[in-house]
């Protein structure tokens, strides 16, 4: 079994691959190692190969990981990735360095109020809807640029730019145009004045592709930590 240094290290020769097609410099990516389900030890390993960003999906989860791995707080950067609901904003303030699910100005309020003052500010992403569907998370792209401006004002929080989580397809061309519809949206953000530097999109089967888009950062994790048990986590 290739052990997780290793699959660490395919998948940034995935990422340095799709940087030279799409003639973007390797560091303009960041790996985001998605640690969802795997255990604070699997986190361990990942650091000792030279990782430092994780994201979790769940915030018990993600609390109960950051505290097993309290010794090595200051070198790491935690990431929360999914659904986030209001009554689970003050622990995630507190808590987390970085929100990439920001879907409601409501919850951003909250974030931004409950951030504690000794901290940087908390970075966030807003989470887009990009394919539609009614009952998937995200902003509506035509309820995105009045939140964006109004995030981007709040003092507890660094507004950095977008992110999406496209329905799952194999065909590179579908992924390709989920991940431009997205850098689209960031194109306008920054052309209408927001100082964004942030697109959160690609993961395990499309990295390749949002990096042709665009991405600043990929989420991977079943290519790092293998399948996780639980189907849909
Ligand atoms: C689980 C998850 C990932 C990682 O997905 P893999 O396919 O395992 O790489 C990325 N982003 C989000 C929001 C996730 O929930």
């Amino acid at each position: 079994m290739a052990t997780i240094a290793a699959n660490i290290q395919q998948v940034h020769d995935r990422m340095a691959r799709a940087c030279a097609l799409a003639q973007r410099p390797v560091q303009s990516v960041t790996l985001l190692t998605v640690s969802k389900t795997y255990s604070a030890d699997a986190v361990r390993e990942a650091v000792a190969a030279g990782e430092r960003r994780f994201g979790e999906n769940y915030v018990q989860e993600g609390v109960d990981k950051i505290s097993e791995l309290i010794d090595l707080r200051d070198r790491l950067e935690w990431h929360l990735i999914g659904p986030l609901q209001s009554n689970k904003t003050r622990v995630v303030a507190s808590q987390f360095d970085w929100v990439h699910t920001v879907d409601r100005l409501k919850i951003a309020e909250r974030l931004s109020a409950q951030r504690p003052p000794g901290l940087a500010p908390l970075q966030v992403c807003l989470q887009v809807n990009t394919s539609g569907e009614a009952n998937k998370s995200g902003l509506g792209p035509a309820e995105l640029a009045p939140v964006a401006r109004a995030v981007a004002a709040l003092p507890g929080l660094r507004l950095r730019g977008l992110m999406a989580i496209p329905e799952p397809t194999a065909d590179p061309i579908e992924q390709r145009r989920a991940h431009r519809a997205l850098r689209d949206l960031f194109d306008r953000l920054r052309a209408d004045g927001l100082d964004l530097d942030t697109l959160s999109m690609g993961m395990t089967a499309d990295l390749e592709a949002a990096i042709l888009e665009g991405a600043t950062i990929v989420r991977v994790g079943t290519a790092i930590f293998g399948a996780r048990i639980q189907p849909g986590r």
